[in-house]
């Protein structure tokens, strides 16, 4: 039996038999287009031989789109209601026993993860889609590449090279683990409830070696927090702050790592971010 997808008025339907009301605290903006949800998963190019983890699966609608493709998917959602009716969701729906696992958590706080996702699909829910991000390329080095729907802004800064205008701290976290692309936009009349935001997809390919130990990562995203923090002030200062105050100690560490006192956090790559945690 093959894996059909969602409508809208199912969705709906769906909501109000389990008396759910979408929250704007959860980001529940449901997508209530199959064209929709297939872009997103042709966009992340998922085959039956990739092992997907979806962020949010809320009543399902991109889970059966992932699923169309034959591959496994593990969903972590936080709504309990939803967690719990989607396997019913997902059977009615022709997908096979085993394919789908659903993890009823925060996906801030998952720690482990069956069946070693090597692809993330996601809408994510707009108000944590970085932190979710940067936890889950942190926790599970498995995950190769992905393609998530964010709000728009968002995504253009963890897309954004050096030296633009919306390059930020995001920005230079994400590229601790691997680049990131614009992958597209989406219309806001796709989603129940309409948000007042636009989206785009995002996509994104681990780099194949890591970038330091935990150690420097750390280090390193402390320097990026403290350089846009100060935004318009040198990283001279910004680093001072950073070595408890001594600017003659900040100088010294910016000329070891080869980068100008003077120049500013948006104008550095994570190349530049990381020699200066090392130094
Ligand atoms: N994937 C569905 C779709 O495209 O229709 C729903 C996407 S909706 C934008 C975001 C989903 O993430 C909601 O189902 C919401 O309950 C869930 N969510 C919100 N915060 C979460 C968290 N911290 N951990 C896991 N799921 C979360």
């Amino acid at each position: 039996m093959p894996v059909t997808l969602l409508g809208a008025a199912e969705i709906r339907a769906l909501a109000a038999d389990l008396d759910v009301t979408p929250t704007k605290k959860l980001g529940q903006n449901f997508v209530v287009d199959a064209n929709t949800v297939r872009k997103i998963v042709t966009a992340a190019r998922v085959t039956s031989a990739d092992r997907v983890v979806e962020v949010g699966p809320g009543l399902g609608s991109l889970t059966l789109a992932i699923l169309e493709t034959g591959a496994p998917v593990t969903a972590v959602e936080i709504d309990h209601r939803l967690a719990e009716r989607l396997p019913a969701t997902a059977a009615a729906h022709g997908v096979p026993d085993g394919a789908l696992t659903v993890v009823a958590q925060d996906a801030l706080r998952v720690s482990e993860l069956p069946g070693d996702p090597d692809v993330l699909v996601a809408n994510l829910p707009y108000n944590v889609s970085v932190p979710v991000l940067l936890h889950f390329m942190e926790h599970f080095p498995t995950i190769q590449r992905g393609v998530v729907m964010v709000q728009a802004e968002v995504g253009e800064r963890l897309a954004a090279p050096s030296g633009s205008k919306v390059y930020g701290a995001p920005s230079v976290k994400a590229a601790w683990y691997g680049s990131w692309r614009l992958a597209g936009t989406v219309s806001r009349q796709v989603f129940w409830p309409v948000p007042n935001v636009d989206s785009v997809l995002v996509g994104f390919e681990r780099d194949a070696a890591a970038r330091g130990t935990e150690e420097e990562r750390l280090r390193t995203f402390a320097i990026v927090d403290a350089a846009f923090q100060q935004r318009r002030k040198m990283l001279r200062q910004a680093l001072s702050a950073v070595l408890g105050g001594s600017s003659a100690a900040a100088s010294e560490v910016l000329e070891r790592a080869g980068v100008a006192p003077t120049a500013r956090g948006e104008e550095l790559t994570i190349e530049d971010f990381v020699r200066i945690a090392r130094a």
